[in-house]
């Protein structure tokens, strides 16, 4: 079909470093063709469609981490916890965080998560306390961040 010759030679140099039959295949079975050439006028790579949000400190902006390190622990990203003095922190869960300073010790004692030491994690700009790295004697680390003292930039 001449549509589908078209169509293939205008997404191939759009996706260089994909497979353009199977960048193909997929779109042709999509049942509208509409699709397709509404794509077309789009000079940039795909990239340019996913906005990355950076999460910032509340309090004073600055840059402590991305939405794309969120990840999950114990099947969660966000978990709810008491300290021992019984106020309630949410915090969601970082893989890297690059704003943060660290202070105090290691410790295991009250940790939210088993097999893992926490220490408090501060923004590295104003120095609230933003939450806690948490590290497992294998190596393994996340942060666990105060939800409410972050914000999506
Ligand atoms: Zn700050």
């Amino acid at each position: 079909m001449v549509g589908g010759l078209f169509h293939f030679t205008v997404l191939n140099p759009l996706h260089p470093t994909k497979k353009p039959m199977l960048s193909f295949n997929l779109r042709s079975d999509q049942p509208s063709r509409t699709g397709i050439s509404k794509e077309t006028p789009q000079p940039l790579d795909e990239q340019s469609t996913e906005v990355v949000h950076e999460i910032v400190c509340r309090q004073c902006r600055y840059g402590i981490t991305s939405q794309t390190q969120r990840i999950q622990i114990d099947n969660a990203h966000r978990h709810t916890f008491a300290n021992p003095e019984g106020i309630v922190f949410e915090i969601g869960c970082y893989k890297k965080v690059w704003g943060c300073g660290y202070t105090g010790p290691s410790s295991a004692e009250f940790t939210w998560f088993p097999g893992y030491q926490w220490r408090i994690a501060i923004c590295a700009n104003c120095l609230i306390h933003l939450g806690w790295r948490f590290s497992s004697d294998e190596g393994h680390s996340f942060h666990g961040l105060i939800t409410d003292r972050l914000s999506i930039s």
